[in-house]
């Protein structure tokens, strides 16, 4: 199975979005840009919210048929580990091997120095045919960067050969993801994280590294965007280098993890691709589930109170919500609005608060932070939430549809 060129994680909480995400996607389609649309959803969020990869599988059939789509499409186990594999191998076609825990776990010190004499001829300086300076790889570097990694890469190789077995060569995509981690990884040891993962044998589609600067969960870039600039493109010509140098899968592209709302650093990412002909997988922060409550407190009654009661639950249980997220969000409490405020909105109030427009003064990045991680006090409302989901899908899937189109495909993958 292979992935094309451009593709998008579109995950989504409560699989009720299927049909208006894959919208945007045959948008795209008809302004002459194809993408491939995959439905991910990690553990932890099946965890929080009680579904199961099953479902994720429905929601992606169900959209398919319903719209006619006509080109590929895949249902990703997100960011799952050796405990969680099992659970996904039959919904899933796509796995994201996660391995940040394993990363700074030395592997032993004759496995580090086997590697280093084996990528002796890039060790001292490193020259990527397409980067106009050269990078410094001492060989102390260079067994640093093993010690650190292959642990990891030699894990994620035992989690593929285990889908091999139970799924047959061929028969799924596979991405490994180091962006769980608290370091970003530099070019140079993303290079040679590459050359351990074609060393194991895994035929590795997509990477997801760590970049430079945060990825805060749904709101903007936060980092210098000319850092992010240059190492992003140097991480493009890393990619198609080690795709080269170590026989890697010649589809083989950088992957964004939260990189929904990064609207600061669009212009370069989408310049970057375009210059050096490369691919991208996209994968959204979730935060199609707060496009869903626009869509609620726009359509007023029933729907608006719904998104009221869950602002007021998440100021009340802020703590147990945030912790989880501690290193991804970034809330100054006292730019939240109180709970007594927020129910004396209207719905139009109420979804300017939330709808990511920075140029609208109504826009408030600390309660879109809270009500994104709040999604486990809609999960609790069970059918109340769920049946309102249904009722309002007239108000709420075009907030679903313009958000991933106008907002994500449009600046990244086809310019504006
Ligand atoms: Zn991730």
């Amino acid at each position: 199975m292979m992935l094309e060129k451009y593709s998008i994680g579109i995950g989504d909480r409560f699989s009720h979005q299927g049909k208006a995400q894959l919208q945007a996607v045959l948008q795209a389609k008809d302004h002459g840009v194809p993408l491939t649309p995959v439905w991910n959803k990690s553990h932890r969020e099946h965890t929080i919210i009680g579904t199961t990869p099953a479902n994720v599988r429905a929601e992606a059939d169900a959209a398919v048929a319903a719209l006619g789509w006509p080109g590929p499409y895949f249902v990703d186990a997100d960011h799952i580990g050796p405990k969680t594999v099992d659970l996904f191998v039959q919904a899933s076609d796509f796995f994201t091997l996660d391995v940040a825990d394993f990363i700074g776990q030395a592997a032993p010190q004759a496995e580090v120095r086997e590697f280093v004499e084996k990528h002796r001829r890039y060790v001292g300086s490193l020259a990527i045919p397409s980067i106009d300076h050269t990078f410094d790889s001492p060989h102390d570097r260079v067994e640093a960067i093993a010690r650190k990694f292959l642990l990891a890469v030699k894990q994620a190789g035992s989690i593929y050969r285990r889908l091999v077995q139970l799924k047959g060569k061929d028969n799924f995509v596979t991405e490994v993801s180091m962006d769980e981690t608290d370091q970003p990884q530099t070019p140079v040891e993303m290079f040679f994280i590459l050359a351990a993962i074609a060393d194991e044998g895994i035929p590795a589609q997509t990477i997801a590294p760590k970049f430079t600067g945060r990825f805060n969960k749904g709101v903007d870039y936060v980092g210098q965007a000319a850092q992010f600039e240059k190492e992003f493109d140097e991480d493009l010509a890393v990619v198609a280098f080690a795709v080269e140098q170590f026989g890697l899968p010649a589809n083989l592209k950088l992957s964004i993890h939260s990189g929904s709302d990064k609207f600061s650093i669009y212009g370069p990412i989408h310049k970057a691709l375009v210059r050096r002909g490369a691919g991208l997988h996209l994968k959204t922060a979730g935060t199609t589930w707060l496009e869903e409550l626009i869509g609620l407190a726009s359509a007023g009654g029933e729907g608006l109170a719904i998104a009221k009661d869950i602002y007021t639950a998440a100021m009340d249980r802020f703590d147990e919500l945030c912790s989880p997220y501690a290193t991804v969000i970034d809330i100054d409490k006292t730019r939240l609005p109180g709970p007594a405020v927020v129910a004396g909105w209207t719905g139009p109030e109420y979804a300017d608060a939330l709808r990511h427009e920075q140029s609208s003064l109504a826009y408030n990045r600390h309660f879109r932070q809270l009500l994104h991680v709040g999604y486990k006090v809609a999960a609790e409302m069970g059918r109340r939430y769920l049946d309102a989901l249904e009722r309002f899908e007239y108000a709420i899937a075009p907030n679903v549809t313009t958000n991933i189109y106008e907002r994500h495909i449009k600046p990244i993958f086809i310019g504006r």
